[in-house]
């Protein structure tokens, strides 16, 4: 006899507690609505926890997007850390995040999820032999934990596996390695390879743009946001023309003429590779066509001998608790603002959204539409329907304008100036306030003036440190 039902419809349920997880435990405190939390690891984080199992966190592995854009709204990432922090300075980010906020308390560690219904009153959980029904449940469990994998004919000799299970160099010294898939997993390990394997070589199938981490010494992000918003039908060719520029023609390196222009695919931000190509410790080759033996068969004939195939394939998106006719293409062209259901007004996703920039500011204001949401659900029923009524007529297109290349990773991407303009539209239709956003950019603008105007007067000095020695503290209030 299946258990009977814990009766939990006076608040919702958010699962999993990495960024979308905490952001949306804030938001949901913040709005005074009751909810439980419930994480499968032992403590916060999501995959920037190396130790949380299954995650494809790797040693080696930095934020993409700058410290300054990928803090979460109103609480800023150290002005100590470097622009683009390692994996564990993000950790310790997100555990601060926690502590100021007091999310620990309310969170069950350990306890992994099994099944999510949703019906007309609510949603059921299924924790183990636990049956517990809310009032609505936030799936905020990420999309990096179930590997893309190929097939190829031929049976390898090498060991052939994802990246999802790579953690450090060690496991390549001295082997002739190939990487296939240039995402900046990819190009990531492939430079670690170009280090310490005794071979390397990175497989791809079409070509890419690289983004450089810094344009004129500022993170690439941070200077695409501080200039004015331009029409796509000047930014495309000019920032591709600012790029051929800074990083020259990558044809001489082997990559092969890209099917796409710039923006019109999830950007290859990694300087380091190229400084790898460009001195030969790694080599770019075609794309894999079969194994035989103890080689691998490109398509352009070449065959390789290689020990270890690393796959950098990407990641299957789906909540593997959730049967898939639940969300009857709520992803589908950046509908429902990627958060919303279309079916169920107890059914939220957080955290699914592919963006061409930082993640983490989007979940404060998806978060904080959520949030008012299910307040409203509970307290204002008639606004809740109103609001509902009004996103399920209403069509975004999350795209911003770009004709993407067609693969699984860009089937429902997002970009993240649209999004934002759509998550606004949604909080004036409602006239809710809009979470606090202190700008951040102008901060930031605020330093590098200081800084110049400090290396200006220390001209002729002797060389000293032109930071105030300051401690790396991380926020401890929300501000
Ligand atoms: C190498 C790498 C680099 C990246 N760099 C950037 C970057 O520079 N900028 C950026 O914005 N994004 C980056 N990302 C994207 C990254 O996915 C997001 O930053 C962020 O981690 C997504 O948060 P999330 O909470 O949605 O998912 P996750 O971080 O995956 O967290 C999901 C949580 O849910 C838990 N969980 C899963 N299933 C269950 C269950 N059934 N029951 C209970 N709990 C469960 C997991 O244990 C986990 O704690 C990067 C990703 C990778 C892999």
């Amino acid at each position: 006899m299946p258990p009977a039902s814990i009766d939990r419809t006076d608040r919702f349920c958010i699962i999993g507690a990495g960024p979308a997880g905490l952001a949306m435990a804030a938001a949901l405190k913040a709005a005074g609505v009751p909810y439980d939390q419930v994480e499968r690891h032992s403590r916060v984080g999501g995959l920037w926890d190396i130790e949380n199992p299954g995650s494809p966190m790797y040693e080696s592995a930095h934020l993409i997007s700058s410290r300054t854009m990928s803090a979460f709204a109103g609480f800023p990432m150290p002005a100590t850390y470097p622009d683009y922090p390692r994996h564990d300075r993000v950790l310790a980010y997100l555990r601060s995040f926690a502590t100021a906020h007091s999310l620990e308390p309310g969170i069950e560690f350990g306890r992994a999820v099994d099944a999510v219904e949703p019906h007309g009153g609510g949603a059921t959980v299924m924790l183990g032999d636990e049956r517990r029904t809310y009032r609505g449940v936030i799936c905020a469990t990420g999309t990096n934990w179930d590997p893309l994998l190929p097939e190829w004919p031929g049976t390898p000799q090498a060991e052939v596996r994802h990246v999802r299970a790579y953690r450090s160099p060690d496991e390549l010294r001295g082997k002739r390695v190939l990487v296939v898939g240039l995402g900046n997993s990819g190009a990531d390990i492939a430079c670690d390879a170009a280090r310490v394997a005794s071979a390397a070589y990175v497989s791809v199938r079409r070509g890419y743009h690289f983004v450089p981490k810094h344009v004129f010494g500022t993170p690439a992000d941070v200077f695409a946001h501080s200039g004015p918003r331009l029409p796509r039908w000047l930014e495309t060719p000019l920032f591709g023309l600012l790029l051929r520029l800074l990083i020259g023609n990558t044809r001489k390196l082997g990559m092969p003429k890209p099917d796409h222009r710039v923006l019109e695919s999830h950007p290859l931000m990694n300087d380091q590779l190229l400084s790898h190509l460009r001195h030969g410790d790694v080599r770019l080759v075609a794309d894999v066509e079969r194994f035989d033996g103890g080689e691998v068969v490109l398509r352009d004939g070449e065959r390789l001998g290689v020990d270890l195939v690393l796959l950098a394939t990407g990641y299957t998106k789906r909540i593997p608790y959730l049967d898939p006719a639940h969300l009857d293409g709520s992803w589908a062209a950046g509908q429902l603002l990627t958060a919303f259901s279309r079916k169920y007004d107890s059914l939220f996703t957080l955290g699914f959204a592919e963006i061409n920039g930082a993640l983490f500011p989007h979940l404060s204001r998806l978060s904080a539409l959520i949030a008012q949401v299910a307040r409203a659900e509970l307290h204002d029923p008639i606004a809740a329907e109103r609001f509902l009524k009004w996103l399920r007529g209403t069509s975004f297109d999350l795209t911003g304008g770009r004709r993407l290349i067609p693969t699984q990773r860009h089937q429902h991407y997002t970009d993240e100036h649209a999004l934002e303009q759509a998550t606004r539209r949604a909080f004036r239709r409602m006239s809710w306030t809009w979470p606090s956003e202190p700008n951040i950019l102008y901060q930031e603008l605020f330093i590098l003036l200081q800084n110049t105007l400090a290396d200006l007067s220390l001209e002729g000095d002797e060389p000293r440190d032109r930071r105030p020695a300051r401690s790396e503290s991380l926020p401890t209030a929300a501000r």
